[in-house]
């Protein structure tokens, strides 16, 4: 049973396989088209809804978990007329992005309900940890900016002191997304999962100061 699954996932797994390139910096060839990343894209239903929105832009998903993005690939394909040419994926872990993408070549970078790794211990794998600011720093260009929402009041309150220490400028501060101002927001799979709970959405946008 177990072997069987294997192969129907390897089979599933090897019908996306053309949307993950290996060198995602540079799938989308020569371009003027900006490059946005999500990261830790889950089931895929942003950045889906993002790329069709926004041709103008190119979108690369990025997701640790082999068969959550494969479903993110496999939601992407089942639209109208295939994944759109401006939304690749890339599997694996975002700890070492900065040698993924080249220097300022990055021109937003969305984070959406990021695992919160409540344990203090755990603080340096959060994804807004400072050490991975600096990284995302490396790769986003001149006036780019990091969107960042989230469910987990403690997780948003590290990201704000994370955010500060490293000299970003924070603007669109929101802590009940959902009862803003804000216009045009998608949804995210965990974000309607956490609302319907009743539970607020927390945002920010955060913009490179150095
Ligand atoms: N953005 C989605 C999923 C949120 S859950 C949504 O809002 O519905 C967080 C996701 O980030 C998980 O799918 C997890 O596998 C992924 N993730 C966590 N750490 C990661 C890392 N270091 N690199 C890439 N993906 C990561």
């Amino acid at each position: 049973m177990r072997v069987r699954k294997k192969r129907i996932g390897e089979r599933r797994l090897a019908a996306c396989a053309h949307l993950l390139p290996a060198d995602p910096a540079h799938v989308f060839g020569e371009t003027d088209k900006p490059l946005r990343v999500e990261i830790g894209c889950g089931k895929g239903r942003f950045i889906t809804e993002t790329a069709v929105g926004n041709p103008g832009y190119n979108f690369i998903a990025v997701e640790l978990v082999t068969d959550v993005i494969m479903l993110a690939m496999e939601k992407a394909m089942a639209l109208e007329g295939g994944c759109p040419d401006n939304l690749r994926f890339y599997s694996g872990n975002a700890d070492r992005i900065d040698e993924l993408f080249s220097a300022h070549s990055i021109d937003r970078i969305y984070l959406n309900f990021s695992d919160p790794w409540p344990k203090a211990r755990h603080a340096k794998r959060r994804l807004t940890y400072r050490g991975f600011l600096q990284e995302y720093r490396r790769i986003m260009g001149e006036n780019a900016e990091i969107f960042f929402k989230t469910d987990n009041r403690g997780l948003f309150e590290f990201s704000l002191n994370e955010f500060c220490a490293d000299d970003w400028k924070l603007s669109n501060i929101s802590l009940d997304l959902h009862n803003s101002d804000y216009e045009g927001n998608i949804m995210t799979e965990y974000e309607e999962k956490f609302s319907s709970r009743g539970m607020p959405i927390y945002r920010l946008e955060a913009r490179n100061r150095k």
